[in-house]
């Protein structure tokens, strides 16, 4: 790269290094601990915890009437973050599908998200295209996931902001009685999770 290209043009990998180096001279952190936390929270985040979830409120009433009450301590409860929800960094809410409601989520700001339940967010999340139709026209946003709804169903979406995190509880499939908690996890998928898809 040129000089004259300047610096709002760096690499974004140079500019959150440029970041680090001064929060390290700043004394505010390590380089040792940045690489530590960085390394725990890529190894961690996966959308197999947000289906951990869900298989578990499936198998457990009593956990997901928790769940929903409070997020936070679910997370807390199934050993996902911090037992502490002062230390989770954020407040998370999870939205029930029913018969009658349907939930997505979006963050029509920019893209914020439960990563630590659902993985990097697929770019399609992050799009403009998809942070501002899909709260003007979310049946039509979800048809062209291949989400068809019957009308009767009314779809809700969820708005994240700095302070909340949205996460759905998909529906559980029929015909999964006999299915034990593991295996229900592995039917859930990233977009069951954000409400692009049933499961
Ligand atoms: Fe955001």
């Amino acid at each position: 790269m040129s000089h004259a290209e300047g610096h709002a043009d760096l690499p974004v990998a140079a500019r959150v290094r440029r970041l680090e180096e001064r929060a390290v001279a700043a004394g505010l952190t390590t380089d040792d601990e940045l690489d530590a936390f960085l390394t725990r929270f890529l190894e961690n985040a996966s959308p197999m915890n947000g289906a951990r979830l869900a298989a578990r409120a499936w198998s457990d009433p009593a956990f997901r009437e928790r769940m929903l009450a409070d997020g936070n301590a679910a997370l807390g409860e199934l050993g996902l973050g911090p037992a502490d929800p002062a230390r989770q960094g954020f407040r998370l809410v999870i939205v029930e599908n029913t018969a009658a409601t349907h939930n997505v989520i979006v963050c029509t700001l920019c893209s914020c998200y439960p990563v630590a339940l659902l993985g990097p967010s697929p770019s399609w999340y992050k799009s403009h295209a998809y942070r501002a139709r899909v709260v003007r026209e979310p049946r039509a946003v979800l048809a062209e996931f291949g989400l068809v709804l019957p009308d009767e169903t009314e779809i809700a979406v969820w708005d994240s902001s700095s302070k909340a995190r949205y996460m759905v509880l998909p529906r559980r499939p029929d015909g999964t009685a006999d299915l034990d908690e593991e295996a229900l996890a592995r039917l859930v998928t990233r977009e069951g999770l954000i409400g692009t898809a049933l499961v």
